[in-house]
């Protein structure tokens, strides 16, 4: 679907109405603003598909800005993840990536301006004294000693905090607002401190970093943003972001807040994925539970469905938590569609054709796509010795069984019907070998008389290639493993069985062709990719056939 197209929400109508009144002459520039101090998530993907889709919707442009005024916490490996996530997502910023640091020079300008117009200030006071400055909700904040400085010595001293004359923490630039304010972003929030840090952008250059606040509006203004597309937290921020323009008499963007995207079994907070990672109890920022975009690349999800699942979870201005089966859907939907199929045995045990000529080896032609022709067709060679999944085959069938047990029939994917003549044990009495027959009349055609219940899928043991098979699970087993609990954290959710290795599975020879990353459907197992990063036939289980959890879910309740 094109993105003019698209069903709109209450950002196109603002946009469409600023439009008709010619506001911007009809442009519009957004910009997609991370911090470069992790990897970004799924929540992400829904601001970039909202950004970008709006800047495509207009006919116009997106920026990707760094928004990197924390230099200790943001690094190179985060800000070259962050390109390649969003151009894997599909979307082309316009020109170079901007920095916030691309402006430090301005912002510092700017900032002197603040001081010149009486509307700055230096403060000395500790963060204890500041703290309690600063009020509560229901009280008001007291100026600082230090508010009614002349705009002279706020200059000089501005500049000795430029020039490195004060430690970490000794002074800080404050906008002079209202103290009494009852919004408390107002009440003369801090817009330059010093921090004697290298940044990663601008080397040993500064030793005083503009807030956050500060940065972001400026940086809005300078690149000529026309729609400033935030979350609903920088609700409260508004007033502050309007009052630094308006001040400074810059362009004025507009601000418009939305609901961050929440999902349920999932933790979104980057605080939190980076915990995760520190404490290894996932591999890394790309491993396939979590809920990054690398993440979910690695497990398989493919971009259009990312972009599809962030088109159906709209955009409003109320939160609300999305069910994490919506993504699984999206997926599914996408994988089902153009996914081509193969046959894969995760638990084998082997089958042994006894009618079956001891040389012989015969090779089938099967479709790789049940629903689509385009995809082709494939070669699945055939013999004596096969490996079938141990969950097809019960000495005991339960009611309804609808595979293979002793003195039953099933016809094997493709190929013939098998009829289980003996069951083979070891010491332990579990299965290791079935001895069936073969009905040469039934390749392609049911057999006279009868017809078998099943279908099952199995590989020919001789050909077979040895794969391993990672079956991932949700990461949290708890719906809402991010609330407040009084003796938990998320980390207590973690579900135990969000991995599982198969280490012997058994996969059709077809396979050893399959490109890093691609997916495919094993037949009647769900949706696989082969993994991008480890050399080796590796799969990882994308998500199953069908959604488990809802079962699970309705059980419990
Ligand atoms: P986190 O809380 O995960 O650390 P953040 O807001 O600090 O996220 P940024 O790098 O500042 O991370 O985010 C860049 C952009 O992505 C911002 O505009 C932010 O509002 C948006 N964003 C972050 N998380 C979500 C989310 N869950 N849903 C929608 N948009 C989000
Ligand atoms: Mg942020």
């Amino acid at each position: 679907m094109s993105e003019t197209s698209k069903p709109g929400n209450f950002i196109t109508q603002i946009i469409d109405k600023d439009n008709e009144t010619g506001k911007h002459g009809g442009k519009v520039l957004t910009r997609f603003p991370p911090e470069p101090n992790g990897y970004l998530h799924i929540g992400h993907a829904k601001s970039i598909c909202l950004n970008f889709g709006i800047a495509e919707r207009y006919q116009g442009q997106c920026n990707l800005r760094f928004d990197d005024t924390n230099p200790e916490k943001e690094s190179v490996e985060y800000i070259e993840s962050i390109k390649g996530d969003v151009e894997w997502l599909g979307f082309t910023w316009k020109d170079e990536p901007k920095f916030a640091s691309d402006y430090f020079d301005q912002l510092h300008d700017f900032a002197v301006q603040l001081i010149e117009l009486g509307k700055a200030y230096v403060c000395e006071l500790n963060a204890e004294q500041m703290r309690e400055y600063r009020g509560t909700l229901k009280e008001p904040g007291k100026n600082s000693p230090y508010r009614d400085r002349s705009i002279g010595e706020n200059l000089a001293l501005f500049n000795d905090m430029k020039a490195g004359k004060f430690a970490d923490g000794d002074v800080v630039l404050r906008a002079k607002i209202d103290m009494a304010s009852p919004n408390i972003n107002l009440r003369d929030p801090i817009i330059y401190r010093v921090r004697h840090v290298h940044h990663h952008q601008t080397g040993d250059k500064w030793c005083v970093y503009p807030m956050y606040d500060f940065t972001h509006g400026l940086s809005d203004a300078i690149e000529g943003v026309t729609h400033s597309i935030c979350t609903l937290e920088f609700q409260d921020h508004r007033p502050l972001y309007d009052w630094i323009l308006e001040s400074l008499g810059t362009f004025h963007p507009q601000q418009i807040e939305f609901a961050r995207l929440n999902l349920n079994y999932t933790v979104t907070s980057k605080r939190k994925l980076k915990q995760l990672v520190d404490e290894k109890h996932v591999t890394g920022w790309d491993d396939p539970r979590m809920p990054t975009i690398s993440g979910m690349r690695r497990r398989g999800y493919t971009a259009a469905s990312i972009r599809n699942f962030c088109e159906r979870i709209g955009v409003t201005k109320s939160d609300s938590v999305v069910d994490v089966g919506m993504l699984e859907h999206a997926i599914r939907e996408d994988l089902d569609a153009n996914a081509n199929r193969a046959m894969a045995v995760l638990n084998p045990i082997k089958v042994v054709l006894t009618n079956y000529p001891e040389n012989k080896e015969e090779i089938f032609t099967v479709s790789n796509h049940p629903k689509n022709e385009a995809a082709g067709q494939r070669q699945v060679p055939f013999s004596k010795e096969l490996y079938i999944d141990a969950a097809d085959f019960a000495e005991v069938p339960p009611r309804k069984w609808k595979r293979l047990t002793l003195d039953g029939a099933v016809r094997l994917r493709g190929g013939y019907v098998i009829t289980c003549d003996e069951v083979i044990k070891n010491h332990a009495g579990e299965v290791i070998e079935l001895r069936c027959r073969y009905d040469e009349n039934t390749l392609g055609v049911n057999p006279e008389g009868y017809k078998p219940k099943g279908v099952i899928h199995w590989v020919s043991a001789q050909h077979a290639l040895d794969a391993t098979v990672n079956l991932y699970d949700r990461l949290f087993d708890n719906e809402a493993p991010d609330a407040n609990y009084a003796d938990k954290t998320f980390l207590d959710f973690i579900n135990p069985e969000s991995l599982t290795v198969l280490s012997g599975a058994k996969v059709e020879p077809s396979l050893a062709q399959a490109a890093k990353g691609q997916g495919f459907q094993f037949e009647r197992e769900g949706y696989f990719c082969r993994d991008a990063k480890e050399e080796g036939l590796i799969f990882n289980r994308t998500v199953t056939l069908r959604d488990s959890w809802a079962k699970i879910e309705a059980k419990g309740k």
